[in-house]
């Protein structure tokens, strides 16, 4: 094993993995923005239970949120961060089952959310996500780690006496997005349809075949099924309150967008809307701004 200069093994390649959430890990390598040039603390995950049977697996700084459902024949995950977190996530599972992981759902196409997809193939379990998730993947490179079974609209898998039903209502963040319903223990997955916190806005990936004006009807939909805890795309585990104040957050943002274009405000204008009242960022910018001007 090589060594890195004085950082700890752990220290470098988490670094890396914050800089490329920040940068281009979302646009599937057709932009190429500035680098950032501040550090990040050395990161490790953090297991948070959820219930009896449910954990998230989360951290801060390294984005793409798994939540982990373990059953008497097998787990089951939903998304699986980057590559690079593959053992983490191995690890972290072990420590509370010694059930094999059976499934994994992707929310959506984006790699901090199926970037373990090929590595957990080939320890034998499946990999689940909308058939346009799984075009966007072959557009964007993913070759490795490919889903084997698709959705396009609602799918259930029976696991170990516990159902998990997968919804896909409609754009949002990209054309495949999929939440993730666990019934049985009134949690919802919603990959990035729902971020929660002002440190993760909304980001629209128009390349990725997302809308805003999809969005508020996608959100209607979502928030129709019967779940009280919500596991974020990105952000910590929050509830049901959380993702309707959300909701209030995407219809505003779209009204204020469409009036300051009504009112033939300038791009700089709406820019600093964006950037103050909805803590867009450069990347969110860039993935979003001529798409939503172009769309509202
Ligand atoms: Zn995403």
């Amino acid at each position: 094993m090589s060594t890195n200069r004085s950082d700890s093994k752990e220290n470098g390649p988490m670094k890396r993995i914050a800089y490329l959430s920040l940068s281009v890990l979302l646009t599937g390598g057709m932009f190429s923005l500035p680098a950032r040039t501040q550090d990040f603390p050395p990161v490790e995950m953090e297991l948070i239970q959820l219930n009896d049977d449910m954990y998230v697996i989360h951290n801060e700084f390294v984005p793409g949120n798994v939540t982990v459902l373990v059953t008497d024949e097998g787990v089951l995950l939903v998304d699986d961060k980057f590559e690079a977190n593959y053992q983490e996530i191995v690890d972290l599972v072990a420590s509370v089952t010694d059930q094999p992981v059976r499934y994994v759902v992707n929310t959506h196409y984006h790699f901090d959310h199926s970037g373990s997809n090929a590595a957990f193939q080939a320890a034998g379990a499946q990999v689940v996500a909308s058939e346009q998730a799984r075009a966007r993947m072959l557009e964007t490179g993913q070759a490795a780690g490919l889903p084997v079974f698709t959705t396009e609209d609602h799918a259930r898998i029976h696991l170990g006496g516990k159902v998990v039903d997968l919804f896909q209502f409609g754009r949002a963040h990209t054309d495949g997005d999929v939440v993730v319903y666990f019934p049985q223990y009134q949690v919802l997955s919603t990959g990035d349809l729902f971020t929660y916190g002002n440190a993760t806005p909304l980001l629209i990936d128009y390349s990725g075949g997302g809308s805003i004006r999809a969005w508020t009807n996608t959100l209607e939909d979502v928030l129709m099924l019967g779940f009280e805890t919500v596991v974020p795309g990105h952000g910590v585990v929050t509830d049901r309150a959380a993702m309707e104040e959300f909701q209030g957050v995407v219809a505003a943002m779209r009204a204020r967008t469409r009036e300051m274009i009504a009112a033939e405000s300038s791009r700089e204008e709406i820019e600093t809307m964006l950037r103050e009242d909805f803590y867009w960022q450069d990347l969110h910018l860039t993935m979003g701004f001529d798409g939503l001007l172009a769309e509202l």
